[in-house]
């Protein structure tokens, strides 16, 4: 991914190397090839307006003070802003309750099941902790189905009531449950539809207020571009979620969403998915992430 965008800055700041020093004139140059790249990535216009006009402002700032190449020093201003707009630090998931509830939201599709199974996998390999599973979309059976076979492949417990059509009160005995075999983590997967509903909020709505999650998450696909940044919107203004997972980044996808939720919802990105399988999880890393864009 991101291979156009690193292309177009390097023939940015291609530009920029044939000149001795970093005049307005070169830098407006420069960041108007960083802001196209930005829009062809999916970046909202108006952050990437902003973002270029900050690049600007350092770059002509710093000039006198620094012994890079003008080249150098606009790859590191970029790279450095691209960090920070992505969150600076990677951010870790709260695991202090006693059990920790981890409520999963976001559209059909966007990769909850696939991800509750690799962060579960990810806590119980790499934190040591006891997780169970539980499956809250009564609508799907399949759904169902499907996080029992991911708990099978991974080793861990499923909590489901396929005569319980109330997800609030199966989330409810899934925390029980989960006390009761003396799990520490409680991670809830819950129903999607194929665009934000009103149903479909108020339901996650009133799970949320029942078992008061540590961790509510919200999962979208990143190959959806500026359509990711409504939904996480639409989510967040219902649920004030702490964390974005970007799933699907192994695929043929700009990643500009990465950039554009973070900025729109001001929430951080805690882990992103890059495949199918269940190892396929890493903690988000903006400065990673930065380089991969840059190249
Ligand atoms: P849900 O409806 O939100 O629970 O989504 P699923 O977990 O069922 O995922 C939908 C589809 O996306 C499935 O075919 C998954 O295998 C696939 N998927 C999920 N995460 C990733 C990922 O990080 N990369 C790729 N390539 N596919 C993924």
């Amino acid at each position: 991914m991101f291979d156009n965008l690193s292309e177009k800055l390097d023939k940015a700041f291609h530009v920029l190397k044939g000149h001795g020093q970093i005049t307005e004139i070169n830098v407006a140059e420069t960041l108007k090839e960083v802001r196209r790249a930005l829009l062809d990535a999916d970046v909202n216009f108006k952050i990437a307006k902003e973002f270029t006009n900050n690049v600007k402002e350092k770059a002509l700032g710093q000039n006198v003070l620094t012994n890079l190449q003008p080249g150098q020093l606009m790859v590191k201003i970029v790279k450095d802003e691209l960090t920070q707009l992505m969150g600076g630090d990677a951010e870790e998931i709260d695991l202090s309750g006693n059990p920790s509830v981890v409520l999963m939201s976001g559209l059909q599709g966007s990769g909850k099941t696939t991800f509750s199974g690799k962060l579960a996998n990810y806590l119980k390999a790499k934190k040591s902790k006891k997780p169970l599973l539980v499956a809250c979309d009564v609508y799907r059976p399949a759904a169902i189905d499907q996080l029992h076979v991911v708990g099978e492949q991974i080793g861990v417990e499923v909590y489901s009531d396929r005569d319980n059509n109330d997800p609030v009160a199966i989330a409810e005995a899934g925390v029980k449950h989960a006390k009761s075999l003396g799990c520490n983590i409680v991670i809830i997967d819950t129903a999607g539809r194929l665009a934000v509903d009103e149903q479909m909020m108020t339901e996650i709505a009133n799970i949320h207020k029942a078992v008061t999650p540590q961790e509510t998450l919200f999962v979208v696909d990143s190959m959806t571009g500026q359509d990711a940044v409504n939904t996480a919107k639409a989510f967040n203004d219902v649920l004030n979620f702490d964390g974005v997972i970007l799933t699907k980044l192994d695929g043929d996808t700009r990643g500009g969403a990465a950039i554009s939720i973070k900025s729109v919802v001001d929430k951080p990105i805690k882990f992103i998915g890059t495949g199918e399988k269940m190892e396929a999880i890493d903690v988000f890393y903006p400065s990673r992430m930065a380089d991969r864009i840059l190249g």
